[in-house]
This record gives C-alpha cells, sequence and structure tokens, in this order.
C-alpha cells in the first residue's frame, strides 16, 4: 500500500470524526513530550519521545488534509507563510537608516 492508501484506510476503517478527535490527542501528546524535554534537558530519550511525537501528528496532519480535501489550500498556505517568515528573518528589526 501506498503512504496515501493507509492513510485513506485509517480515515475509512476509523471515520473522519474520530481522526479529527485523534488529531487532537496526538497534539496534545506532543506538546507532553516537549514540556518534558524542557524539564528533563538532560535526558536524550526524551528528545526520541518529541520525535515520536511528531511523526504521530505528521500522519494525523496527512489524514486531516485528506479528511477536509485541502491539501492544494494547505501547500499555498505553507508556501505562504514560509515566505513571510522569511521576510522576517531578513529584515532588520532596526533598520539600518535609524542607526
Ligand atoms: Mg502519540
Amino acid at each position: 500500500m501506498t503512504e496515501q492508501e493507509i492513510l485513506e484506510a485509517a480515515i475509512a476503517e476509523y471515520g473522519g470524526e474520530i481522526q479529527k478527535l485523534v488529531t487532537i490527542e496526538e497534539l496534545s501528546e506532543l506538546q507532553k513530550a516537549i514540556v518534558k524535554q524542557i524539564r528533563y534537558p538532560g535526558d536524550y530519550k526524551r528528545v526520541i519521545d518529541i520525535a515520536e511525537e511528531m511523526a504521530d501528528v505528521w500522519v494525523m496532519l496527512k489524514q486531516l488534509t485528506l479528511i477536509y480535501g485541502v491539501g492544494d489550500e494547505v501547500e499555498r498556505w505553507k508556501q505562504k507563510k514560509l515566505k513571510r517568515l522569511l521576510d522576517q528573518v531578513t529584515t532588520p528589526i532596526i533598520p539600518k537608516s535609524a542607526l
């Protein structure tokens, strides 16, 4: 099965509404993993935990994209947000002319 087919099979098996809830659950797990890593910075296992939860969230976000049928829209927003971020990180906070 392709990645797309696996995601579609999960939606068909569990239903879109449940998968929306699972997405929220996985986002919460990622939040918790990040908090734990900050609280215990010397424990490398916490970083691995974050990677696992990021993978869970990624899988669920891909399913949400299919459930809502917004793949093209997400890509457009992603490009727009990346452009804005680029502008933010390359534009001086204090213009050189003010110095
Ligand atoms: Mg998880």
